[in-house]
């Protein structure tokens, strides 16, 4: 019609995939742990951008390192060396356990599980996969027969590789799915996705052994709780383990995309041809990326977000809330369980300035950008207070 003026969420509306569960927001800007929609209405984002912008938005030193490296070299394949890769590659094993030195570079998380799987077929020789329930490890088809939600799943049945999947904190159930055709064995430390739960550290033990027993390669996925977030640099080093392999992405770039799968390099490493990726590795996310590391070590972040976690959490069990059945969480990796369903929550939340996440439907999780003020995180506890108190009303 002539002169009708619509929305930006109606002009995207009529061309989006319909993958996506829309939110009724437009959002346009970010600095610091703060969001702005198109109305110029302000949102403290408990979200980072579904986990991605740990640092917050804009972050100085991330966006000075992409303008500087999209005024020299934005693009370089892996078919050529670069200054930029070379630097990520010392920066980011550095912060990995010994031993941890071959690398490669993709733009998603699920690209860095796909690569998993694939690089433990070929050190193994093996095909078997065992993955867990309520595991998350993203949706491409090989990443997919990995991760348990049946909504996702299903639609695509007999498109992705077989996969055995064992309940967690079953150790005879992983004893009788690990055996000598095992490849690898993929586990999230804490589950995210699935609902926020950190896993005991006596199974995680007892599947690294399994592991070690049978020759079957141990796949940690720190796409959303690595870099600091729980309070140790990986997960993992809470449950004492060291994985074979591991898996990065989410906020490895400060939000520009990026992925990572890393390998202890004694296990060898991969044939040219059998993986590769046009992105995979260009400067400008690996600028990004370098930035991003650096000021995660330069603010401590596994101290950050281990005490900023502790404050949220004692916040958090102290609302007392009877809509709440449970809180969970390491660092800044919280979920709550509530007795009823998620979404008029975060609806209540977003009405009143604060972008949550669910976690499956009855799961409200908090993943806070790390540069969170406690000021911030306190407003947060107080519109949670509210809305809950309304919810239980
Ligand atoms: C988000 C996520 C993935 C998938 O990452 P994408 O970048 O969306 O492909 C995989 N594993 C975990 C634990 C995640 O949180």
């Amino acid at each position: 019609m002539i002169g009708e003026q619509l929305t930006i969420a109606e002009r995207e509306a009529r061309y989006t995939s319909g993958a996506y569960a829309k939110r009724p927001l437009t959002l346009v800007r970010g600095a610091g742990a703060h969001v702005w929609d198109d109305a110029g209405n302000r949102y403290l984002d408990m979200t980072s951008s579904m986990g991605v912008a740990i640092l917050g938005h804009a972050h100085p030193a991330v966006a000075d390192a992409l303008a500087a490296q999209a005024q020299t070299l934005i693009s370089c394949p892996e078919a050529f060396y670069n200054d930029r890769r070379a630097e990520l590659y010392a920066v980011l094993s550095a912060l990995l356990p010994d031993g941890f030195d071959r690398f490669f570079l993709c733009n998603s998380g699920a690209e860095a599980i796909e690569a998993g799987l694939k690089v433990a077929r070929l050190l193994t020789g093996r095909t078997g996969i065992v993955a867990v329930k309520r595991a998350f490890h993203g949706r491409t088809l090989g990443a997919l027969a990995t991760t348990w939600n049946p909504q996702y799943r299903e639609p695509f049945a007999g498109w992705t590789p077989p996969t055995t999947a064992i309940s967690p904190h079953d150790l005879t159930a992983a004893e009788a799915a690990v055996d000598d055709s095992t490849a690898v064995v993929v586990v999230e430390a804490v589950q995210g996705e699935g609902g926020v739960y950190p896993l005991d550290a006596a199974w995680l033990q007892g599947l690294r052994r399994l592991c070690d027993e049978r020759g079957a390669l141990l796949l940690v996925d720190e796409i959303q709780a690595g870099l600091g977030r729980t309070g140790t640099w990986w997960a993992f080093a809470q449950a004492d383990i060291t994985p074979d392999l591991i898996a990065l992405g989410k906020g490895i770039a400060g939000g520009v995309p990026m992925g990572a799968l890393v390998w202890r390099g004694a296990l060898g490493s991969i044939e040219s041809g059998t993986h590769g990726s046009t992105f995979g590795g260009n400067p400008l996310a690996c600028a990004a990326s370098i930035a991003t590391l650096r000021t995660l070590q330069a603010m401590d972040a596994p101290t950050v977000c281990a005490a900023l976690g502790q404050h949220f959490l004692a916040g958090l069990h102290a609302l007392n809330a009877p809509s709440v059945r449970e809180v969970r969480g390491r660092g800044l990796m919280l979920g709550l369980e509530l007795r009823g369903r998620v979404t008029p929550v975060l609806q209540a939340l977003q009405a009143r300035g604060v972008l949550a996440l669910p976690a499956g439907k009855t799961v409200l999780r908090l993943l806070p950008p790390y540069v969170t003020t406690i000021e911030q995180a306190d407003e947060v506890l107080a519109v949670l207070a509210e809305v809950l108190h309304d919810a239980n009303a």
